[in-house]
């Protein structure tokens, strides 16, 4: 079951709903064009919390197009864990051969707990594992 969200307040919002009921923001098709495109602006969202809640949903939606946007925030020198975090995680369940790329490079980071953490997760894609569960490790 996928759960849906406002792109503008990042709410859970009942499936079908045409407005926000917490924002009262019009709500796109959600996993349509517009939606993907609000999410891929949140990426760049100054509330870090935004940025890891857009990173999870495109992950879920399989997003092929965040994986250029991805790999461009891994390459700026972001440091906050969390972002990254929920930036491999997202990379690893989009099917699509940049998502190697993405975490190939992450698994070189200076970062300790960030190359762990895609180095675990490269040996789950290369292994056919489910990464969902990794969702729920804590933070
Ligand atoms: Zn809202």
């Amino acid at each position: 079951m996928i759960t849906y969200y406002c792109v503008h307040c990042f709410q859970e919002v009942p499936e079908g709903a045409e407005s926000c009921p917490h924002c009262g923001m019009t709500l796109d098709e959600p996993g349509g064009k517009k939606y993907e495109q609000k999410l891929l602006a949140a990426l760049n969202h100054v509330i870090p919390e935004r940025r890891i809640m857009a990173a999870q949903i495109l992950g879920n939606l399989g997003s092929q197009a965040a994986l250029g946007t991805f790999l461009e925030i891994l390459n700026s020198g972001e440091t906050n864990y969390y972002i990254l975090r929920a930036i491999l995680i997202a990379s690893a369940k989009i099917n699509h051969p940049e998502r190697i790329t993405i975490l190939e490079t992450a698994a070189r980071s200076d970062l300790t707990m960030v190359a762990r953490l895609a180095q675990d997760l490269l040996a789950a894609v290369r292994e056919n594992r489910p990464i969902a569960e990794w969702d729920r490790s804590p933070c």
